[in-house]
């Protein structure tokens, strides 16, 4: 969405997966516009807006998440808005065009604001971020997140932290003017990314159980605790295989997995669902940024002793020259098994953490990463890849 919003994507269609008629030539009837406002779990139907019930034998809650609405005065005019589907992105794209925006403030640093930034950005905006920490996304370690804050300064994104909006006024031009404990800044458009939370209402009012994350807790299924109701995507909780902790981990791969293995079992071709390790990347114009595991603060909080080093290096052999790259391994002191990794880099990041999420899945310790059998050409990393620098070197420091 935000690189529909940039014009990089110019037409919406080509963001939508499949079509309500596609949908139809398989044989599943698809209802547009229409919320449902009720649910009957006893009775087995649920009341449509239209006033309509529908019946069911099975029930799946795909409710996904909904926006946090930080309590800030006149976040509901014109010109302010949140991100979160398509229509709104397709509003927000009309937005900027009928209005001519030419700058624009986004609130929260985290990785949709910096996909948002980059985007206005490219598109030819002012554009300033306005984050309540000191660094952009908070999951990735601090000489990581400093890296993605002064790549917003070189490319002319305003990064603000530390800040409160208090309020968001109209100047007599019709600009917005957000106000803030640390000054105003005026705009023609205000973008919300402050982030979500499940969307669990009607799971909640027919007494499904709702887990400790706040979303509705599922088994290996996507069963919930109520007989023919089941749950997926960001209104569900998953299995975090590194923490063995249900969590919510609102991500559009683990809802299309998730969705799959409720139908498969609903359609009583079984499949269980064996959780997540955490996998999550984005872009920040040069940068790619990408993190699976736990972070070195998560893993305490799971009860591990975590241990952990950043190696500096480069996405190809050094004769081809240097595309920085940094990784972060995160490993259970006691065990040596790793727990976590983050890379951010010009290249090579994302290809390297998906290997890790592998070594993760499958529960490597330090040693076997060290050896890994990667497929070595200068062009893609030296012979010894940062991933072995950096496990040898966070195994000598055991
Ligand atoms: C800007 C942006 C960028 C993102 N980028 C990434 C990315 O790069 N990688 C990634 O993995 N994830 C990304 N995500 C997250 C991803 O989009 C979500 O995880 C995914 O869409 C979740 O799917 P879902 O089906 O659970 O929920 P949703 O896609 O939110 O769908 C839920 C639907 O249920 C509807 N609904 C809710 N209540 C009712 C009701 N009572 N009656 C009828 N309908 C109802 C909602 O209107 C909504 O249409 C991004 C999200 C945003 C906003």
């Amino acid at each position: 969405m935000p690189y529909y919003i940039g014009d990089v994507v110019k037409s919406h269609e080509a963001l939508i997966a499949r079509t309500p008629e596609k949908f139809e030539s398989s044989g599943v009837k698809v209802m547009q516009e229409v919320e449902v406002t009720g649910i009957d779990y006893k009775g087995g139907w649920v009341e449509i807006s239209r006033g309509e019930r529908k019946f069911f034998d099975v029930l799946v809650f795909a409710t996904g998440a909904k926006v946090v609405t930080p309590e800030i005065e006149g976040i509901n005019q014109p010109g302010v808005f949140f991100l979160r589907n398509l229509e709104d992105a397709i509003a927000i794209k009309k937005w900027i065009k009928d209005q001519g925006v030419k700058r624009a403030v986004i609130l929260g640093g985290g990785f949709i604001g910096l996909e948002m930034a980059e985007s206005l950005r490219t598109a030819g905006m002012q554009v300033t971020i306005l984050h309540r920490d000191n660094l952009p996304a908070k999951r990735w370690n601090p000489e990581f997140s400093h890296w993605m804050r002064d790549t917003l300064h070189e490319k002319g994104v305003e990064f603000v932290p530390r800040i409160n909006v208090t309020g968001i006024g109209k100047e007599e031009t019709g600009n917005l003017r957000v106000q803030t404990t640390e000054g105003d800044w005026e705009a023609e458009i205000v973008i919300i990314a402050t982030g979500v939370r499940p969307e669990v209402s009607l799971a909640r009012s027919i007494g499904v159980n709702i887990g400790k994350t706040g979303a509705i807790a599922v088994d290996f299924g996507q069963r919930t605790s109520l007989i023919n109701v089941y749950a997926v995507g960001d209104c569900s909780e998953v299995f975090h295989r590194v923490s063995k902790k249900w969590v919510n981990f609102p991500l559009g791969d683990i809802a299309n997995k998730q969705g799959r293995v409720a139908g498969r079992n609903i359609g009583g071709r079984p499949l269980v669902f064996e959780g997540i390790v955490g996998a999550q990347s984005f872009r920040l114009f040069d940068l790619e940024c990408a993190a699976t595991g736990l972070s070195e603060k998560e893993a305490e909080e799971a009860g591990f002793s975590p241990i952990s080093t950043i190696v500096w290096g480069s996405a190809t052999a050094k004769a081809l020259g240097r595309r920085r790259l940094g990784l972060q391994l995160i490993a259970d002191r006691s065990s040596g098994k790793l727990l976590g990794a983050q890379a951010v880099g010009l290249a090579g990041a994302v290809g390297r953490i998906n290997a890790l999420s592998v070594a993760l899945w499958s529960g490597m310790n330090l040693d076997q990463i060290g050896y890994l059998d990667f497929a070595y050409a200068p062009p893609f990393g030296p012979a010894w890849d940062i991933v072995h620098v950096a496990a040898q070197t966070l195994k000598r420091m055991i």
